[in-house]
């Protein structure tokens, strides 16, 4: 629902990977794909507010921000509470710089007042084209080859699915087959269709039909963490207050230390991704990967820390937040032949020290916000950690522990199908095309090359929409 793109040096990164995408040729996507809701007077006297060259008005996706937001100025308390931290006003955190602090827009129909998603925005309003059928409650199992290869390269001739009533149908392709499965399944639909590393193919009995070691490795997400407080009011309404932190905002005088260290440590980090792939990953891929990302926290000063403020009710006020440039990488691949059974996946949360630092250092930051007025003013106990557990000033070791047995999934998962070269471990090119096939491509949050900071369906909307001019151009 939250709808927040990127950093611009996040998305210009790519194409220093083995791609051609930049922000500003990826900006028009965006708009391309956007229905903007302007929003009302009300709405911006609560804090709804935008630049409009930054948004397409006439896109399938609706953007804005509910009817009934969040009132008793809300919005202006929070404002005064990041002004006191030194955090200021973004005006519009869709612009390619998120910093700072933001009543968020979502992707709602605010005429209907329903959560907008993928079916309203793309498939409804054409489900009666003629040559579009979508088969619900329909499981790919794996794709299916043409027997002659096309210029040396496989050929998919279309897709196997499973029926919810156990029938097995098998759909031609003519032209292609695109996959979007998302991080934790197009990999597997890939692996189960021989394309993927040998070794864990041949593991299950898979003919390699393209040898390509780095499909479902690359694994990346983020950690969240909620913390709870008692409230003193209850502020009724909808909406989001997000703010963002870069890592001079978190870490003030020990950034350039910390950013010291964590380049000492690239090398290391390396080793230890790679060691954790099973020698899968190459080194010196792996090196230029994390020096890219380093450059992106350190010097462009991309922002590190996303803290959600939920409005405050009767009971209990939640910060829920997360470090946004994690470097650690796991990876999902197939355990088995068959396509139901589970996948052997492996986040490795935590694996390299600078994960964990990134949200020691966003967690001090929350509480932080939560001690400062005016907010603190309408906050009483912190329940969750609580100072009994996590005392005031507590070191980072205890901050560590507590974080550690508190987190969960970001639901942020990206890369196991890149979108890099096949030096840097890729699986897609440019037009989304997996290597070494002459038809398949892979269109979802599985090619995005490492995260971003923004929450991702409007980057994926965005590539989408250049995905399908991709592949209409092919056979114009
Ligand atoms: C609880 C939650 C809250 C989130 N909130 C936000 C938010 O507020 N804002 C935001 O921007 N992002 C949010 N995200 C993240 C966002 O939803 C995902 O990043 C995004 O949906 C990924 O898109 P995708 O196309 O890669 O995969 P998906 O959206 O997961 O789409 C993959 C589709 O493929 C289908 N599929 C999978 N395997 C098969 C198969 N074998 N055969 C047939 N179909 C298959 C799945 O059913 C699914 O419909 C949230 C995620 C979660 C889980």
């Amino acid at each position: 629902m939250t709808y927040l793109r990127a950093e611009t040096s996040q998305i210009d990164a790519w194409a220093n990977l083995g791609n051609n995408i930049t922000w500003d040729s990826l900006f028009p996507y965006f708009k391309k794909s956007e229905y903007f809701q302007v929003p009302t007077q009300a709405q911006s006297q609560k804090g709804a507010s935008y630049e409009p060259d930054n948004h397409g008005f006439v896109g399938p996706l609706a953007v804005g921000w509910p009817d009934e937001m969040v009132g008793n100025n809300f919005s202006a308390i929070l404002n005064s509470t990041f002004d006191s931290i030194g955090l200021p006003w973004n005006g519009d955190p869709n612009n390619g710089s998120m910093r700072g602090y933001n009543v968020f827009p979502w992707t709602i129909d605010r005429s209907l007042n329903v959560r907008e998603d993928a079916a309203r925005a793309y498939y409804y309003p054409f489900s009666l084209r003629p040559n579009l059928d979508v088969y619900l409650n329909a499981f790919v199992e794996r794709l299916t080859w043409e027997a002659v290869s096309h210029e040396s390269q496989p050929f998919a001739s279309g897709v196997v699915c499973k029926h919810s009533s156990g029938k097995e149908q098998q759909l031609s392709a003519k032209k292609e087959v695109i996959l979007s499965a998302g991080s934790l399944r197009s990999p597997l639909i890939l692996e189960l269709s021989g394309v993927g590393n040998p070794k864990v193919l041949e593991k299950f009995g898979i003919e390699v039909k393209v040898n390509l070691p780095f499909v479902g490795e690359n694994l990346l997400d983020q950690t969240t963490v909620d913390t709870t407080y008692n409230a003193t009011e209850n502020f009724p309404g909808d909406g989001g207050f997000v703010s963002y932190f870069n890592v001079d905002d978190v870490f003030g005088n020990n950034s350039k230390t910390i950013a010291d260290e964590i380049k000492q440590a690239i090398p290391a980090y390396a080793k230890a991704i790679v060691a954790a792939s099973g020698n899968i990953t190459d080194l010196s891929a792996v090196e230029k990967l994390l020096n890219v990302q380093h450059k992106i926290i350190f010097e462009d000063k991309a922002v590190i820390s996303e803290i959600l403020v939920n409005r405050p009710k009767e009971e209990s006020s939640i910060l829920e937040y997360w470090g946004l440039m994690p470097v650690s990488r796991g990876g999902i691949h197939i355990n088995s032949s068959n396509a139901s059974a589970p996948a052997a996946i492996q986040p490795n949360y935590f694996m390299l020290d600078w994960d964990v630092k990134q949200l020691v250092g966003t967690a001090q930051k929350a509480r932080s916000i939560a001690n400062t007025a005016p907010l603190s003013n309408f906050l009483s106990a912190e329940t969750l950690p609580g100072l009994a557990t996590v005392p005031a000033n507590s070191s980072n070791e205890i901050w560590t522990d507590w974080l550690k047995s508190a987190y969960r999934s970001n639901f942020h998962y990206v890369s196991t199908a890149a979108m890099l070269s096949q030096e840097l471990g890729g699986v897609v090119d440019s037009d989304h095309l997996v290597y070494g096939t002459a038809n398949v491509r892979v269109v979802d949050a599985s090619v995005v090359p490492f995260q971003v900071s923004g929450h991702l369906t409007s980057t994926l909307y965005a590539l989408a929409e250049r995905a399908a001019d991709v592949i209409k151009a092919r056979y114009a």
